[in-house]
């Protein structure tokens, strides 16, 4: 038996390849797909709830609610953090009262529900899992650049298709030519210091502002400073 609160909610509950679901979005070598701890904690927190409504409502939600907010609330009950500070009372009474009505043993949920730092410990410590985050970015100033200008080349490229299909409405009520425009997205960015605009590439390569002194071109990177130290994001710290 394990003492880690994420494996006996695991076992309890029976959440059947939880587990590997969790190492594997934590380990994910590609970037866009790779998942936080902030981001697997509240997945495995919703997949808690739900599976509970299987059991007592089978599943059943009012449909002003969702399980992510069933789940929010429930957590804001007993916290004081300042990111449940949009949710009233009322709206948490509401939820604890309709899941009340249908037996939902709501003081057991709360407290099987996990924290960020249990599922870092949980990854870290019991699974021996290692998330790319945490590693040293071995990769060369250029190639760090091209791989950050590649991802957003790839949130853009399919824009114009998205784009077409919004004209779509307007070609058929002849508000436009039949034939499908040729679109492309450039996209630009304004220097916070001096206001200029220069497309993103440029703006990366020159690692900030082409026009005013806004950049960092003349400083080190924290890998040439000292040899890929590397600070953990906020959300990996227990
Ligand atoms: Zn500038």
């Amino acid at each position: 038996m394990s003492a880690n609160k994420v494996s006996r909610v695991i076992e309890q509950y029976e959440l059947t390849g939880v587990e590997e679901s969790l190492v594997r979005d934590w380990t994910q070598e590609d970037d866009q797909r790779r998942k936080s701890i902030r981001e697997l904690t509240s997945w495995f927190n919703q997949k808690l709830v739900m599976v509970i409504l299987d059991e007592y409502t089978s599943g059943m939600i009012p449909s002003e609610y969702t399980i992510e907010g069933i789940t929010k609330r429930l957590q804001a009950r007993d916290s004081s953090a300042s990111k449940y500070d949009d949710i009233s009372d009322r709206e948490i009474m509401t939820v604890v009262q309709w899941l009340q009505d249908n037996d939902v043993p709501v003081d057991d949920i709360i407290d099987d529900l996990v924290s960020y730092g249990t599922m870092y410990t949980y990854l870290k410590e019991v699974r021996g899992a290692v998330s790319p985050d945490s590693q040293p970015d071995q990769r060369s100033q250029e190639k760090r650049q091209s791989d950050v200008l590649e991802s957003i080349r790839t949130d853009f490229s399919k824009q114009p298709e998205r784009i077409n299909s919004r004209l779509r409405t307007l070609r058929a009520h002849n508000q436009l030519p039949g034939t499908k425009a040729d679109i492309h997205i450039s996209v630009e960015c304004n220097c916070p210091a001096c206001g200029h605009a220069q497309p993103i590439a440029d703006y990366i390569e020159q690692q900030g502002c082409t026009e005013c002194e806004m950049h960092t071109r003349d400083e080190l990177t924290p890998d040439q400073t000292n040899h890929g130290s590397h600070e953990d994001r906020d959300e990996n710290t227990p």
